[in-house]
């Protein structure tokens, strides 16, 4: 699938500067204790998720397909580094409470798009002793480079898993020219419920994992894929996920693109995530009905680096980000040492055109049920059904 031009400059410039100079400081401040005991434990509480897309000979033209051997080099590396590879079901686990689903360092390979040059990787995830999820789009499924439903069922009795990349791959969060709100939001609601209803039928168990399309989601198309029945929506925000502030609407992959060294490869995996802080953004906090400018506090020492600018920070160790910035989406990340320990996380946010407010509030309205479900096919004049949870 072709990757929008933000998904790219943007990533490029994660890619560049998600490793700020943050080194340990000697004189580290008495700081209070964290809200949550239990958040930022260290590195042994850590899901990391990967996204790779295409396996094959590198070309500088396409930086989304990787070597085999590259990727035996990074699966090799993640079991020396006692990355144990985990399911989507153990991470369902972890996201009900579980707190035993998950090991110490655990992580979930997968292969967005549902190419064929994707599944050409299953025998080396197997040699290294790892499975991976396909998420794949059905509308382009058995056709041409792509996978069929006899290849995805192949794939999963060798262990492989299979899950929704939505039902044509666009771009939710941007509004199509000439949609209205009602229209945005079936169209929404259909690109995210039939590739659900097509992957169970073809396959014949529930499908509760999304991975948005070029990453791209805010808080209201997030919040209808929960009411659609998915449990788990991955992002590509990067950075690791840890295990014990999981939360099912934001789970961060870290996208490979650009064929990156192992080195640098290595370095993603070992950055630990940012303790939460006062103040702290998540992300869906900028999303298009928040105003900008909008202010946000870091902990002392911390490093920002904004759209690929390093932030200047106020005495109060914060900054608004303005009015200025324009609509689409941005990367924040932000770095901090502690106690030695390098720290970092990227934050994805998007601004909105205020026009297309309308359409993202149409996605939160409630839903009439489907005739289909009523007493009597609509019971226009019987009592008004019983809502159920
Ligand atoms: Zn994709």
């Amino acid at each position: 699938m072709r990757r929008c031009p933000w998904v790219r400059a943007l990533i490029l410039a994660l890619a560049a500067a998600s490793v700020p100079a943050v080194r340990a400081s000697a004189s580290v401040s008495a700081a209070p204790p964290p809200p949550h005991a239990a958040v930022g434990r260290g590195p042994d509480h850590l899901l990391a998720a990967i996204c790779y897309h295409r396996f094959g000979p590198e070309t500088a033209k396409d930086p989304y397909r990787i070597s085999l051997k590259r990727l035996a080099g990074e699966l090799r590396w993640l079991r020396a580094h006692g990355w144990q590879g985990v399911t989507l079901a153990q991470v369902g686990r972890a996201l009900d409470g579980d707190a035993g689903a998950l090991p110490p360092k655990a992580v979930l390979l997968t292969v967005d798009d549902g190419y064929r040059a994707g599944a050409a990787a299953a025998p080396v995830f197997r040699r290294y002793g790892y499975r991976a999820v396909f998420f794949v789009v059905p509308s382009v499924l058995g056709r041409g480079a792509f996978l069929s439903y006899a290849d995805l069922r192949r794939l999963e009795r060798e262990g492989f898993q299979v899950a929704s990349h939505t039902l044509t791959h666009p771009d939710l969060a941007k509004v199509p020219r000439g949609l209205d709100p009602t229209g945005y939001a079936r169209w929404v609601r259909r690109e995210l419920g039939e590739p659900k209803r097509m992957l169970e039928e073809a396959l014949g168990h529930p499908v509760t994992a999304l991975a948005w399309p070029y990453g791209a989601y805010n808080p209201a198309i997030a919040a209808e894929a929960l009411r659609l029945g998915y449990r788990q929506l991955w992002s590509v925000s990067g950075g690791l996920n840890d295990d014990a502030t999981l939360d099912r609407s934001r789970l961060r992959r870290i996208i490979l693109i650009g064929h990156p060294s192992l080195g640098s490869f290595a370095r993603r995996l070992e950055l630990l995530p940012l303790k939460p802080f006062p103040g702290g953004i998540h992300e869906g906090a900028l999303y298009y009905r928040s105003s900008l400018p909008l202010r946000v506090d870091l902990p002392p020492g911390a490093r920002a680096v904004l759209g690929g600018r390093p932030v200047t920070l106020d005495r109060r160790h914060g900054f608004w980000i303005g009015a200025g910035l324009k609509n689409g989406f941005h990367y924040l990340n932000v770095a901090e040492a502690d106690h030695g320990i390098e720290r970092m996380t990227p934050f994805l946010f998007q601004v909105a055109p205020d026009a297309w407010r309308p359409c993202f509030e149409a996605l939160e309205a409630p839903q009439e049920p489907p005739r289909a479900l009523l007493p009597d096919g609509g019971g226009a004049s019987g009592a008004a059904p019983e809502r159920r949870p």
